[in-house]
């Protein structure tokens, strides 16, 4: 079976490269490589132990992808493409409008013109906004507070008006709560870029010595200790669901949502003290003010994926979690550039 994998150079596509590799699938990664680089591809030849068809192509662009699918026999589409960062979405909405929605739309054209009929969309828990209810399941309301999180919210009913359209299109919106760590063998993982948004980058790079403090985001949460609860999921754990959601579809199933996370939430305050723990380091954290758009908290219900996909979770320790982020950053405190001169 052969899996396009657009975005599959960044950071959870990188994870769920390896794993398909090692279920015995062939691979297709397409990635303009704006957040990633050319490293990352030989890894995931490294730990799948197979060598991997890379375009480095703007996923926006028709003519570019038409040449991917021509050249390869797709059997279905994993779609990673996409830009990340909130505050970034913020200030420069357009950009993400345009990068976001054009690769969705570019993408299902073209999958379309070539009977590829089966797609795995990377959504966000950021698609349920502030919720009423926790934890959340897939039937709670959908709403956003952000440009980013418009973009997963209109892609996703992109995807259903064209499934709508098209009966033979089967399509899996796979809603992300928080994915940290890293790969065991620590060779990939998330890519430090610039001043982190996340707070677990942020943290290990705090750690390391790259920057100075971490600010906490609001101590007056009606939460137990004040600070954000998030439901962290262990990368590895993320890919593995996109493995079964790719079998799901395959066995012609029919399209569907579901919510990936552990079910379990932690404080802001809970995650510094266990990064405080694992990496030995005294990580200073200030409290500031509330970041806007925070909800206080957000856990995952996701018996819905361990119901239908047979969804099971292996890393809920959240200690073994951040131990595995660390290994990865403090190996690769500049992220792949410690092995190349350009983090290209
Ligand atoms: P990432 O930035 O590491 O990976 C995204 C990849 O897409 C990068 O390699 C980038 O170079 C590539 N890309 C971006 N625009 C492209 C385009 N137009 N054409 C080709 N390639 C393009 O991000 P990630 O953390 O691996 O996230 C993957 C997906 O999951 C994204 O869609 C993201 O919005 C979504 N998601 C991520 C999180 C998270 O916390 N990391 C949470 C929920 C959802
Ligand atoms: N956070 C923080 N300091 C930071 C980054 C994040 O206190 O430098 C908090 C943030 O307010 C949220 C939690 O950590 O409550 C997780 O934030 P992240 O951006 O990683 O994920 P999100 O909340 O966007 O899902």
């Amino acid at each position: 079976m052969k899996v396009l994998l657009t975005g599959g150079a960044g950071y959870i596509g990188s994870h769920t490269a390896v794993e398909l590799m090692n279920a015995g699938c062939d691979i297709v990664i397409a990635d303009d490589l704006s957040n990633s680089c050319r490293e990352v591809v030989k890894r995931i030849e490294e730990l799948g132990k197979k060598t991997v068809r890379f375009y480095e192509i703007d996923v926006c662009g028709e003519d570019a992808l038409e040449q991917v699918f021509s050249e390869n026999d797709i059997d279905a589409v994993i779609h990673f493409a996409g830009k990340k960062a909130v505050g970034e979405s913020v200030a420069k909405p357009l950009m993400y409008y345009k990068n976001n929605l054009d690769a969705t739309m570019n993408l299902l054209e073209v999958m379309q013109r070539h009977d590829v009929d089966k797609l795995i969309f990377s959504s966000s828990a950021t698609v349920y906004g502030v919720p009423k209810v926790v934890p959340i399941d897939e039937k709670q309301p959908t709403w956003c507070t952000n440009p980013y999180g418009w973009t997963k919210y209109m892609s996703e009913q992109i995807m259903r008006d064209v499934c709508a359209a098209n009966p033979k299109l089967s399509i899996v919106l796979l809603r992300y709560f928080n994915p940290i760590g890293a790969h065991e063998s620590g060779l990939i993982g998330e890519k430090p870029n610039g001043i982190p948004n996340n707070l677990m980058p942020y943290i290990t790079q705090v750690a390391v010595g790259k920057l100075k403090e971490l600010g906490v985001f609001g101590n007056d949460y009606d939460t137990p200790d004040g600070t954000c609860v998030r439901d962290y999921i262990h990368v590895t754990d993320l890919a593995q669901a996109h493995i079964l959601a790719v079998k799901y579809l395959m066995e012609g199933n029919e399209s569907n949502i579901f919510n990936l996370g552990n079910g379990v939430g932690f404080t802001v305050k809970e995650v510094i003290e266990t990064a405080r723990k694992v990496t030995g380091k005294p990580i200073k954290a200030v409290e500031e003010g509330r970041r806007a758009g925070d909800p206080a908290v957000l856990i995952a219900s996701s018996e819905k994926a361990k119901n239908i996909l047979g969804w099971k979770p292996e890393h809920a320790d959240l200690e073994e979690i951040i131990a595995s982020a660390w290994k990865w950053h403090s190996s690769h405190p500049q992220g792949y550039c410690s092995v190349q001169k350009e983090d290209k």
